[in-house]
């Protein structure tokens, strides 16, 4: 699975043979789609999407090219789920948060769980890379958090502004953030 922007931009370059293999740098092409995914988003907006499937003309692998908009294995959008982190780092705790957001308490505690302290340093050290590549302003005066998350994400939200500055893409701030930590705003589940 490879993470990409926007939809249209991401067919444009996989037409013109544009994205590379993450295994072996060949370019790759089109090669189907992948099952229709519909997620919720903010309040009762829903995104139906079915992400574009492609296969390497090298090594013949097949890649799945989700948009970032999207999150991996979870049933809403990722700036649903990021606003649920946002306000665990702002100090709510999941019930508020569910409440607030009206999603089940399970579904919330289970997003919170899976940004342990040490999957916000990762998310601290993406931030940090991709703020210092584009505007390593935004590191001189991070706004003060009471946690490495809030740091993390407050970090990552100046990181995808000065992108969108920089770059003059239209794509929303928590998507850029999803590609910036390559669809793993919430760490990935253990493999057994
Ligand atoms: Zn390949």
């Amino acid at each position: 699975m490879m993470i990409v922007g926007s939809p249209e931009q991401t067919e444009a370059l996989l037409l013109a043979g544009e994205i590379p293999c993450p295994d072996c740098s060949v370019q790759l092409r089109p090669h189907g789609h992948a099952r229709t995914r519909t997620v919720r988003g903010q309040g009762d907006e829903r995104l139906t999407l079915q992400p574009r499937r492609a296969r390497c003309t090298s090594c013949r692998r097949t890649q799945v090219l989700l948009p970032a908009a999207l999150s991996v294995r979870r049933a809403d959008t990722l700036e649903v789920i990021g606003a649920a982190l946002a306000a665990k780092a702002g100090g709510s705790g999941y019930r508020t948060i569910a409440a607030r957001m009206g999603r089940p308490l399970s579904t919330v505690r289970r997003w919170l769980r899976r940004v342990p302290e040490k999957h916000a340093h990762w998310l601290y050290g993406q931030a940090v890379q991709h703020a210092f590549r584009l505007d390593p302003e935004i590191l001189v005066r991070p706004k003060r958090w009471p946690s490495l998350l809030g740091w993390s994400l407050n970090v990552l939200a100046g990181a995808a502004l000065a992108h969108r500055r920089w770059v003059g893409t239209d794509l929303p701030p928590w998507t850029l953030i999803g590609l910036f930590t390559r669809g793993n705003l919430l760490s990935p589940p253990l493999r057994i």
